[in-house]
């Protein structure tokens, strides 16, 4: 009797761990929720949508048709850009995906995705300023916005033109110091000024011609998820191949 328990034991174990082996690598991938941070005020690809409390946008629906494409679960946390990026950095999301343009020195530290949408910045300025090119900038004060594209060109230039920056977190707060006359300018990505000015949502201008045209990515800390990269890339093609991607780009004026 107690050589049949130790076998009925034994076998139970082993069926256990058999089961194990057979769920476990599944579990990886049909029932991991991918944890992916954004951006929160970035319209047309991300932002709260007051009439439903939701986030939508053209990043927002297009990682929705990807992830049905592909199968995956996922949860957005909209933290904002420099939160986001930090995030994926310390390992406490996934991925990002917030209008983030793919450049080498990110390359560095982030794995992206292929390209899935092109833009760079402009110089944004009060709708009445006088202010056309960087040589009026001297003496002034420009804002910007944490972690981003156009807080590097900011930076890069202050010493040849002569002027100083103030750093905000967020877009909203940096168009409001350009509108209320603290900043004289910011440079924004030309897509996402070009929509706050059209929706009548600030009392801003555009100068100059686009900067630094880019590729916008989908990234993950260097070196983790690259199946999540593969699927988006995978995903990515079908959408365009099945017209949802223009669809996408279109409900949003892109
Ligand atoms: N495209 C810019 C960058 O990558 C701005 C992104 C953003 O503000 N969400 O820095």
């Amino acid at each position: 009797m107690k050589k049949f328990m130790k076998i009925a034991a034994l076998t139970l174990a082993a069926v256990m761990m058999l089961a194990c082996f057979a769920g476990c690598g599944k579990t990886d991938t049909t029932d991991k929720v991918y944890k992916i941070a954004s951006d929160n005020a970035f319209p047309p690809f991300e932002y709260l949508d007051a009439a439903t409390n939701t986030y939508v946008g053209v990043d927002m629906d297009i990682l929705a048709a990807i992830a049905a494409d592909q199968g995956f679960k996922y949860e957005v946390a909209n933290v904002g850009f420099d939160a986001a990026l930090g995030q994926v950095q310390a390992g406490q999301a996934d991925a990002v995906i917030a209008g983030m343009t793919i450049k080498p020195e990110r390359e560095e530290i982030f794995d992206f995705s292929v390209g899935y949408f092109e833009d760079g910045q402009i110089m944004v300025v009060a709708a009445d300023s006088d202010i056309d090119s960087m040589e009026d900038l001297a003496g002034k004060v420009v804002a910007t916005k944490a972690g981003t594209m156009g807080l590097e060109y900011a930076e890069a230039n202050k010493d040849k033109y002569g002027y100083t920056t103030t750093m905000f977190e967020g877009s909203v707060e940096m168009y409001q110091a350009v509108a209320q006359g603290s900043c004289v300018a910011c440079f924004e990505d030309r897509a996402v000024i070009g929509t706050a000015i059209q929706n009548g949502e600030v009392n801003l201008k555009t100068v100059g011609e686009v900067i630094n045209p880019a590729p916008y990515g989908f990234a993950v800390k260097k070196g983790t998820n690259a199946e999540l990269i593969e699927m988006f890339n995978k995903g990515l093609e079908n959408i365009k191949a099945n017209g949802k991607y223009d669809e996408i780009l279109a409900k949003y004026g892109m």
